[in-house]
């Protein structure tokens, strides 16, 4: 795949020790998770629209924006050499994973319904993730109700909300997750 070792050349000279790692784990990921048929494109760590969340898929270019926040060490530090290390990974994959979701549904045909993240594609896609990282999670479209002029999302009980679906798979891990790799430090 010349397109991957040449784009990660380029992540590595952009964002030395990051771009090479993120797009290790890109390709884990795509293995693991996606059969490995997500088409890679550019990963970059800056800013995303409005800083308004911590991934972003641009659908025209095929690029994943990572906020350079991400970047930042775990806890407060003295250190300015934290780099890698200080990186809490499995935080920057699950946003990196939550961006390839976008990535394989724009990839396959896209999405119609409400929003990005409140349609079948993109429910289904949660379903068949969680199932294989075994979050006993289960997410279906959530449909608005009208009550008195008022549209009110309905939501059946024991199904993700749209604010766990906007930030899956985060919301969904248990409440150590990304604890426990930061004491590994
Ligand atoms: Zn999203």
């Amino acid at each position: 795949m010349p397109a991957f070792a040449e784009l990660k050349n380029e992540a590595a000279k952009a964002f030395g020790d990051f771009g090479t790692w993120i797009f290790d784990e890109w390709k884990r990921l795509n293995d693991a998770l996606f059969h490995g048929k997500n088409i890679v494109g550019a990963i970059v760590w800056e800013e995303t629209p409005q800083d308004r969340s911590l991934g972003y898929y641009d659908r025209i270019g095929n690029v994943i924006v990572l906020h350079k926040t991400l970047m930042r060490p775990v806890y407060p530090t003295t250190d300015l050499k934290w780099g890698l290390r200080r990186l809490n990974t499995r935080m920057v994959s699950d946003v990196l994973l939550h961006e390839m979701i976008h990535q394989r549904i724009h990839q396959t045909g896209g999405w119609m319904g409400e929003n990005s993240h409140n349609n079948e594609r993109f429910v289904d896609e949660v379903n068949r993730i969680a199932n294989l990282l075994g979050l006993k999670i289960t997410a279906k479209v959530i449909r608005s109700k009208s009550l008195r002029d008022k549209e009110i999302p309905f939501m059946e009980s024991e199904c993700l909300s749209l604010k766990e679906l906007y930030h899956f798979p985060y919301l969904s891990r248990s409440r150590n997750y990304y604890y426990e790799l930061s004491q590994q430090d």
